[in-house]
């Protein structure tokens, strides 16, 4: 692996090599976020973007020499990333701008984007030679890494709070995880893991805490560069729970950019509930991550609640460095959204999916996107993780008597 040099401290800029840590800058406890960092030369010598033109692997593998694996390291086989990008102009006609592209990662294989982060997780675990893999989630975290757990054989233990969408808890004992349902919030599902992955030697997937996630995440903004034929979109709107993803995507266009593939950033823009806002806030504020503390959230966009965002650090400075905005949507234009993007594009997503397309609408009012700019919504989750809130936004269809006559009563 010539082409990673090591891990960066997110918080003190420390360096380390690949084996000197295990997942964070041991001097700030479990906060010491670490970046991976890169041999660019190296990784332009071996990939460019005509050799990605001809590269017959349509999954996020296809970057492979962009990822912290090794060339020849075994991979699951469960085909994640490489999702389409859809043009979505009836979409874009309702916001009044020209241009809005939707990719959809509820195709993925356990039907999240999730997937991307979990199948490097799985191949980072069978590398260090662990014997379990466990996570923290909200849900689709535990989805994703029990599939892929599944496909490699690898057990799985899942830790979510017991208030998760049916649907994903289904996922998780389906696959064959050990599941345990926490009496308590994501937040303290979180911390447990923590201290039993440590006195148990389990390789530990948690979002932000483990390195390797955003890393996995960063294909999506590969995706979307060479989906559009590596002219950058101007705006990217992420929904944000912890912030794993927005840091990703941000890593993944700042990769290209120091290839030379692309040749500047789009503005990023974290979309929160609500209920659940805490980086809204800290950007509205001016305040560092550092200075964040947890609050009581609630919402019904259960992928994107997050009390204090684990990878606060990396999604502040996505937003800020890329000249974008953190802006919040209510639960009611969350699910309001949900049959917009479905009707206007065939794409069902799940609520916290849903909520970029209600930020779309809610910066679009502000004045913060042009009508010529280029849009994407990244559409995070399938609508079918969560059926329960999708109903709450439409009528229930009439019953009918198997007859014309009755049918023509009600047409
Ligand atoms: C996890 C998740 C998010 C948010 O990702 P973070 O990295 O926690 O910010 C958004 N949408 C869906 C569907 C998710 O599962
Ligand atoms: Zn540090």
């Amino acid at each position: 692996m010539d082409h990673v040099t090591g891990f960066r401290c997110m918080l003190c800029g420390a360096e380390y090599g690949l084996d000197e840590v295990d997942y964070v800058c041991p001097l700030h406890g479990d906060d010491g976020i670490l970046d991976v960092v890169y041999d660019y030369d190296a990784i332009g010598a071996r990939l460019s973007r005509e050799a990605l033109a001809a590269c017959p692997e349509r999954t996020m593998w296809r970057y492979k020499a962009l990822l912290p694996v090794a060339p020849d390291a075994v991979v699951p086989p469960l085909r994640v990333g490489w999702t389409p990008l859809y043009p979505a102009p009836r979409l874009a006609e309702k916001v009044g701008l020209e241009t809005v592209w939707v990719k959809d990662d509820g195709v993925n294989p356990t039907a999240s984007f999730k997937d991307r982060a979990s199948a490097l997780a799985v191949v980072k675990a069978q590398a260090a030679g662990a014997e379990v893999i466990t996570t923290a989630s909200t849900g689709n975290a535990a989805a994703a890494l029990a599939g892929l757990a599944a496909s490699v054989g690898l057990p799985a233990v899942i830790f979510v709070p017991r208030s998760a969408p049916p649907a994903k808890i289904a996922q998780h004992l389906i696959y064959g995880a050990r599941v345990f349902l926490v009496d308590g919030s994501y937040d303290d599902a979180f911390e447990l893991t923590l201290k039993v992955a440590r006195e148990v030697h389990w390789y530990n997937r948690n979002t932000a805490y483990n390195p390797f996630m955003t890393e996995g995440k960063k294909t999506a903004a590969y995706e979307i560069c060479e989906q559009l034929d590596w002219q950058v979109p101007d705006v990217v709107f992420v929904p944000v729970g912890d912030g794993c993803i927005i840091g990703g995507m941000h890593k993944g266009f700042k990769d290209l950019l120091a290839l030379g593939w692309t040749d500047r950033m789009p503005r990023l823009m974290g979309i929160q509930a609500e209920g659940s806002s805490p980086l809204v806030q800290a950007f509205d504020r001016g305040l560092a991550a550092e200075d964040m503390v947890p609050v009581a959230v609630h919402t019904v966009a259960d992928s994107i609640c997050a009390s204090l965002p684990r990878d606060r650090v990396k999604a502040l400075a996505a937003v800020r460095q890329t000249g974008g905005a953190f802006l919040a949507v209510s639960d009611a234009e969350i699910l309001g959204a949900i049959p917009i993007i479905a009707q206007a594009t065939g794409v069902f997503c799940e609520p916290a999916a849903a909520a970029s397309y209600a930020g779309l609408v809610s910066a679009v009012d502000k004045g913060m996107v042009s009508a010529g700019e280029r849009v994407v919504l990244l559409l995070t989750g399938s609508g079918l993780k969560d059926v329960g809130s999708a109903m709450k936004t439409v009528a229930a269809p009439p019953v009918v008597a198997p007859t014309l006559d009755a049918l023509r009563a009600v047409l």
